[in-house]
């Protein structure tokens, strides 16, 4: 494992390159995300809203995914009060939602004063997709952005909204390559995502799931996305993202972190805190990959000027090895699985390019340093 430079991102992360320097594709992204006109794009952004206001009739102007996150609170903060479009919030229901997270939706609903339907995937149908998920590709959470996509697209398309409002594009957010992401804030390649994923989908339920309970996890036909004129955008494209940000402005509106403080091995507590059982998924992403939530959560701090790279590396060294164990009975009991199987499917996940044991304890080859 090498790790980049500037921020303290891993060579194993997906999609990153490193240039001769040694510095990362995120960090790039960065420097080039201070060179754009923000006022023009703001503009854009305008014009947009301006072309979509009113033009659902009395329906709704735009739809905003939310998961009762910070972000989606400043997505539909921005849309409702700044731009005043008539937004409805869409939230596909987590499966194991947290006290926090049920609260800030509730926050979000009545202190932002927007509509909000709730989709709620049969339990029993993403439950066995989860548990083949975990044991086959050791990737629990395979199909939740499916659902989320997909369920999204249909209730802009039912609901008549000309408009669907993501957040960032993680493609430029997160570390992906630049030349991969959008270049004019359109979200339309999540369609063509989706659609490139359907064979590989359709082969994994195959044997396993009725076509009859797939509803919410087929993304309507682009054809039907086009004839519908619903457009869609990422926010992140048109105004500076900034997740703390985003946070700060999330909490006039009574937002809140974690109460008891930031879970085990994360370095902040106002992030992905809505529900229980991404937190093993992301783990089995260090088993994999050798880096997880400290790291991510540490690399936007550095990127966003609120932290040094010495800092980060002492917290994450801290942190990395503390397991999640705060939702581990709730995840065993939702997959239908005890503990011991857990431990044993996990480590049939640990990449060992990257791990070994010295005394008994399993740790990264290359530490970061
Ligand atoms: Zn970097």
């Amino acid at each position: 494992m090498k790790y980049c430079k500037c921020c303290i991102l891993p060579d194993t992360k997906p999609g990153v390159r490193f240039d001769a320097e040694g510095v990362c594709s995120a960090c790039r992204s960065v420097e080039l995300k201070h060179t754009i006109d923000w006022n023009a794009r703001a503009s854009k952004l305008k014009e947009i809203c301006d072309e979509v206001r009113g033009k659902n009739g009395s329906g709704y102007d735009c739809i905003v995914p939310v998961s009762g996150g910070k972000d989606s609170m400043f997505q539909v903060y921005m849309m409702s009060q700044v731009y005043k479009l008539k937004t409805l919030a869409v939230i596909v229901v987590p499966h194991l939602q947290t006290v926090e997270g049920i609260e800030n939706l509730n926050a979000l609903v009545e202190n932002l004063g927007v509509d909000l339907i709730k989709i709620s995937p049969r339990p029993s149908t993403l439950q066995k997709i989860r548990k083949k998920a975990l044991i086959s590709i050791g990737n629990p959470n395979y199909a939740e952005h499916r659902v989320v996509f997909a369920a999204v697209a249909r209730a802009a398309i039912f609901y008549g909204a000309p408009l669907v409002v993501w957040g960032e594009d993680i493609g430029t957010e997160f570390g992906g390559t630049v030349a991969g992401s959008s270049l004019t804030g359109s979200a339309e390649d999540l369609i063509n995502n989706d659609l490139f994923r359907e064979a590989d989908f359709d082969d994994f339920v195959k044997n396993l799931i009725p076509e009859n309970e797939l509803f919410f996890y087929h993304h309507p036909e682009k054809a039907e996305v086009e004839k519908n004129r619903v457009k869609s955008i990422y926010l992140g494209f048109f105004l500076w993202w900034d997740g703390y940000k985003n946070y700060e402005i999330a909490k006039k509106y009574g937002f809140s972190g974690r109460k008891a403080g930031p879970l085990s091995g994360n370095i902040i507590n106002y992030d992905n805190i809505d529900e229980k059982l991404c937190e093993i998924h992301n783990w089995l992403k260090f088993l994999k990959l050798g880096f997880w939530r400290p790291t991510d959560e540490a690399c936007y701090q550095i990127w966003n000027g609120r932290m040094t790279r010495a800092e980060a590396v002492g917290l994450v060294k801290e942190k990395q090895y503390e397991f999640p164990i705060e939702y581990l009975d709730e995840f065993c009991e939702y997959h239908d699985i005890s503990r011991d199987q857990y431990f044993s499917i996990q480590e049939k996940w640990r990449n060992l390019d990257i791990w070994h044991k010295p005394n008994g304890i399993w740790r990264l080859k290359e530490e970061l340093n």
